[in-house]
């Protein structure tokens, strides 16, 4: 679903990424893991293309989309998106934070948009709160919420930025099975995470940023019990 070769990223004169090479199957998740600064939220937007990369390419579905003349307004249609924070419109319920990208981008009707929207919200567990605005709303169901109106275009690819960093340990958990039952579903998803035991359970593929370089990649299994590179054994013997 998406391919990175050799991207090279500086903000500057700091290189922040550094031949970076990324293959994302389609129905699999990545994990990126890494300290704080590594570059995982940067490898992140370079794929959504909210950041022009200096050097190397990105594939979506086969096209490459960091050529010239490519339409970043489409591609970015076909990606879905989750950041740390939340950031649901609070002046609009939440069936209208959800259906606002369908309709405005994608040119679904009023209807349909919120009978998905509705069929979307039942699954993840807030079918009653449609007509809430958010800060109505914990963070857990407000996150999820984000996470609805990512899916509601019906994106390729989603990619998931630190989605449970902002909130409070009990509210993790909640968030977190949202993500597993998507990849049961076979959503194609790339998350960058500080949750490890987290990423072990769920990610089929775990990528290690180290100062912008992966470092180490492999099955969860391979990264997290049987490290190659002694940073790797660092940073995870520092975090659990
Ligand atoms: P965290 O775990 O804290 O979210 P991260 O792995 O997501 O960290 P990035 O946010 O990708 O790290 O940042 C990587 C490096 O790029 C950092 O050194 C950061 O200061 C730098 N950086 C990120 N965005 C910008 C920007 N817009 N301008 C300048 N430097 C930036
Ligand atoms: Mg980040």
């Amino acid at each position: 679903v998406l391919r990175m070769e050799s991207v090279r990223k500086t903000f500057g004169g700091s290189v922040v990424l550094r031949n970076v090479g990324l293959e994302v199957a389609p129905h699999t998740v990545t994990a990126l893991i890494g300290a704080s600064g590594s570059g995982k939220s940067t490898l992140l937007r370079c794929a959504n293309l909210l950041e022009e990369i200096d050097d190397g390419a990105i594939w979506l579905d086969g096209e490459e989309i960091t050529g010239p003349g490519v339409d970043q307004d489409a591609v970015r249609r076909r990606i879905g998106v989750v950041f740390q924070a939340y950031n649901l419109f609070p002046h609009m319920t939440v069936l209208e934070n959800i259906t606002l990208a369908p309709r405005r981008v994608h040119g679904v009707t009023r209807a349909e948009a919120e009978e998905r929207a509705v069929a979307l919200l039942e699954r993840l567990g807030l079918g009653d709160r449609a007509r809430a605005y958010p800060d109505r709303l914990s963070g857990g169901q407000q996150q999820r919420v984000a996470i609805v109106r990512a899916l509601a275009v019906r994106p390729r690819l989603l990619l998931l930025d630190e989605i449970t960093a902002a909130l409070d340990p009990e509210l993790v958990s909640e968030v977190l099975t949202v993500v597993r039952d998507l990849k049961n579903d076979g959503m194609t998803m790339v998350l960058a995470t500080h949750e490890m035991g987290f990423a072990r359970d769920v990610a089929d593929q775990v990528c290690f940023l180290d100062g912008g370089v992966v470092l180490e990649r492999g099955t969860a299994e391979q990264v997290f019990e049987d490290t190659q590179q002694e940073r790797t054994r660092r940073f995870l013997r520092r975090i659990v």
